[in-house]
């Protein structure tokens, strides 16, 4: 509307050097002889007439055209900013997770320091089957295995979480020397986190997988991880997992073949079943039929993913794998076990990834 009126309202100016109708130079002195009225009359008529017209034709059509996409935008605006409230709400929540589990084991640090740990931990420390026992450290799993007098640990949990550990073993009433081998399911700073410091107070052998060795003897940095696909993989996978993370160095000790039953704690099979990480190792523990899968999955609202895949064909073929062994019970670097029905449960998951 405001095109029209701008052209068809002479502009005094402008009309001292053309017309308003077809840009014919319309000089100074004839705006002098005729005057304005003049000039409208011999240039109107019509023509003019049938150009407003047109012109209103295309003001009205311009603000139909203007309200809808007026109505369009402010759909997609709504849209986007329902998906952004979601994201957010689902931040938010990952947020509290993280808080939640940090101040939990900082409240258990404080309790170890004020000597009153002991008793929180050995009932919080979980008997899963018959020589078999969860350390709880936050966000990840440690597996404690007993064997006589001896005992084997499967994963070292984040930094910072040796004292968990420490007492896991106490609780358990054998001393830190009692801890002979920590076999890691792969070298993650989750998993290695407090290793160096858990060997240095218990001299336990190290065992891991040769393609994480390099990672765990430098402490990091880590290879990247592409988030599984979904919304809640790429938000966890950025709060949980930072490749530039540095932790304390582990030196390993021997290195863990596919298929091969290590002589420790009865007999424990070793199941390469790379994806989320390429050194990522499964173990079965012979005597109670338990398998521990690592990352290669996880157990929170059910049986699920990891945060995320080195390689994501070869995370489904190793869920695969893992599904067409036989054991009792299950077991995951996060999460929490499965002692019944384990294996139909994983199979009803896996078999068909
Ligand atoms: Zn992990």
């Amino acid at each position: 509307m405001r095109e029209a009126k701008r052209e068809y309202i002479p502009n005094f100016e402008a009309f001292a050097h053309y017309t308003y109708a077809d840009n014919v130079p319309f000089v100074a002195r004839n705006y002098g002889t005729f005057g304005v009225h003049f000039s409208y009359d011999i240039f109107d008529g019509g023509k003019r007439r049938a150009t407003l017209q047109v012109r209103d034709a295309q003001a009205a059509e311009a603000q139909e055209n203007l309200a809808r996409i007026r109505d369009e935008v402010q759909v997609r605006v709504e849209a986007a900013h329902n998906k952004l409230e979601q994201t957010e709400q689902m931040l938010a929540v990952s947020r509290e997770l993280l808080a939640a589990c940090e101040e939990a084991s900082r409240v258990s640090a404080q309790g170890l320091e004020q000597g009153t740990y002991l008793r929180s931990q050995a009932v919080a420390l979980k008997r899963v089957i018959s020589g078999v026992h969860i350390v709880p450290m936050g966000m990840s799993n440690a597996y404690p295995i007993e064997d006589q007098d001896e005992l084997t640990l499967i994963d070292a949990g984040y930094p910072g979480k040796e004292a968990a550990v420490l007492e896991a073993i106490r609780a358990l009433g054998r001393s830190p020397d009692h801890l002979r081998n920590l076999i890691f399911t792969h070298g993650h700073p989750d998993h290695i986190g407090s290793a160096a410091a858990i060997v240095r107070e218990t001299g336990a052998k190290t065992h891991m997988h040769p393609l994480d060795i390099p990672v765990a003897e430098s402490g990091g940095p880590f290879r990247p991880l592409t988030p599984t696909p979904g919304l809640l993989g790429t938000v966890m996978c950025k709060l949980t997992y930072h490749p530039d993370k540095r932790v304390n160095p582990v030196a390993i000790n021997q290195p863990l073949t596919d298929g091969e039953t290590l002589a420790i704690a009865g007999g424990i099979e070793v199941i390469h079943a790379p994806g989320h990480c390429s050194g990522q190792v499964a173990f079965l523990w012979r005597p109670g039929q338990m398998l521990f899968v690592g990352d290669a999955g996880t157990n929170f609202m059910g049986i699920g993913d990891p945060v995320g895949f080195e390689n994501l064909e070869e995370g489904r073929a190793s869920q695969r794998k893992l599904a067409n062994l036989s054991f009792d019970t299950v077991a995951f670097g996060h999460g929490k076990p499965i002692v019944h029905d384990a294996m139909t449960c994983v199979r009803n998951v896996w078999a068909q990834r």
